[in-house]
């Protein structure tokens, strides 16, 4: 069915799904069922993405090589744990845009964000602020004013906020680089989201990182709503570092081990002060015990790594990141803007003041996520939707996240989304048709 050019019947996002050259990927993820066994529709892949059906095997092979040969796995071919983590020097380089050799996979995420912040966050003289996004996530905030806190600054002097202007709700990227034209000279650190987890504006991080070396300020991003979602060329943007987790867009599974990028120009620069461990050390001298020897870090993001892996937690990394590997981000990508846009024009199909998308407009300037601010009994409305098996995110007072994830969703997700929010809001979004229900 159409109505003004708007194709809002269920056998439109079918024939979508028909000619969708990811659709066959969405078989390789176990998508949770409802208590009918029927599957729910999982938009939610932003905050704890879908298993891969192969990271059971990934898993029962480490455990397999534990149980076999003990502490002979370290060096047991072909995943020895030795290296284990070098499986993912092309992979993880590959998601970001990175060589190899500028991307670890190591910790969890807000652990990358302090080992990278010792680092790179060096307040001398007048230069001390470190510049963050309005409504960043709470670890970010905690952890930049804590490092603020490290270097005996007041975390209210020291922490400088980007934000919307009144009555908007993004931030101009005019306005950033504005504020990094002003107080550049005052500013050690830009720390930014890729992607922001609550309204889901993709920043330019090209262009902010330029303005910022320009100033001559180290600049960082948080990726953990970047990778997997959008693509990234970080090595050729020239941030100094980024830091992700794993299991968001990557579908690596709970706590999974996040990923840290080190742009090559800090490669070899052994001066540069990190907090060190043996695993970032040259592997050749990794177990000196002579005294005289000092820390010899590896090049590359590999030597800001400090113990030795969890073997068990990273194994589903390599099932995530093979279909990634597989698929490619630019067809992931492509894919995500095409069913981002459908989602869009059927919540734009009415007039209506109950909900409003608070995400940018413009397809360059988001992922995969729609963040829907709803007027009046929010929760309530999340909780009804979570009942017709409807799996979406809440962010107090007033906003439903909604991440269709290239990988596991269909068109029809998108339209089955539509036709109970709209009935949940009491607004109808797509025709209503009592046999499908
Ligand atoms: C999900 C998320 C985190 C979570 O941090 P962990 O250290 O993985 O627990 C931190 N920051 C941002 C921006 C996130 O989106």
């Amino acid at each position: 069915m159409s109505d003004g050019g708007r194709q809002t019947g269920r056998a439109h996002a079918e024939s979508l799904d028909l000619a969708d050259p990811l659709a066959g990927c969405r078989e390789q993820f176990a998508i949770p069922a409802r208590p009918d066994g029927s599957p729910t529709v999982y938009l939610c892949g932003n905050s704890l993405g879908l298993m891969p059906n192969t990271a059971g095997a990934a898993v029962e092979r480490v455990l397999e090589d534990w149980a076999s040969y003990g502490v002979g796995a370290h060096f047991k071919e072909p995943t020895p744990w030795f290296s284990y983590h070098e499986m993912f020097r092309h992979t993880g380089a590959r998601l970001v845009g990175a060589k190899p050799g500028e991307v670890v996979m190591m910790n969890s995420l807000t652990v990358n964000l302090h080992l990278m912040m010792t680092t790179f966050y060096r307040p001398e003289g007048r230069r001390t602020k470190i510049l963050i996004e309005d409504s960043t996530f709470p670890s970010d905030r905690y952890a930049v004013a804590s490092q603020a806190q490290v270097h005996g600054l007041d975390p209210a002097m020291a922490v400088m906020v980007a934000r919307p202007r009144e009555g908007e709700h993004l931030i101009r990227i005019e306005d950033i680089e504005g504020t990094l034209e002003e107080h550049g000279a005052e500013i050690a650190l830009v720390m930014l989201s890729g992607v922001n987890y609550y309204t889901g504006q993709w920043f330019d991080i090209e262009r902010i990182t330029a303005a910022a070396r320009r100033q001559g300020c180290r600049v960082g991003f948080d990726l953990a709503h970047g990778a997997g979602n959008v693509p990234h060329a970080l090595h050729d943007w020239d941030v100094d570092f980024a830091v992700w987790c794993s299991y968001k867009y990557l579908n690596a599974g709970p706590g999974a081990v996040g990923g840290c990028f080190v742009h090559e120009r800090h490669a070899r620069d052994p001066q540069l002060p990190r907090l060190a461990g043996w695993w970032g050390n040259d592997p050749r001298t990794r177990f000196e015990r002579d005294r005289s020897i000092e820390f010899v870090p590896q090049d590359g993001a590999e030597g800001w790594q400090v113990s030795n892996p969890p073997i068990l937690a990273m194994a589903p990394l390599e099932a995530s990141l093979r279909i990634f590997d597989d698929v490619g981000m630019e067809a992931v990508r492509a894919k995500s803007v095409a069913l981002t846009a459908y989602l869009e024009q059927l919540l734009d199909g009415v007039e209506t003041d109950r909900f409003e998308i608070l995400t940018p407009r413009n397809r360059e300037e988001r992922g995969s996520q729609l963040s829907i601010c709803v007027r009046d009994d929010a929760r309530v409305l999340f909780e009804e939707l979570g009942r017709r098996g409807i799996v979406v995110d809440f962010r107090e007072p007033d906003v439903v996240r909604v991440a269709l994830v290239p990988l596991y969703n269909t068109y029809l997700d998108a339209w089955k989304f539509a036709r109970e929010f709209g009935e949940v809001v009491g607004v109808p979004l797509v025709p209503s048709d009592a046999a499908v229900k």
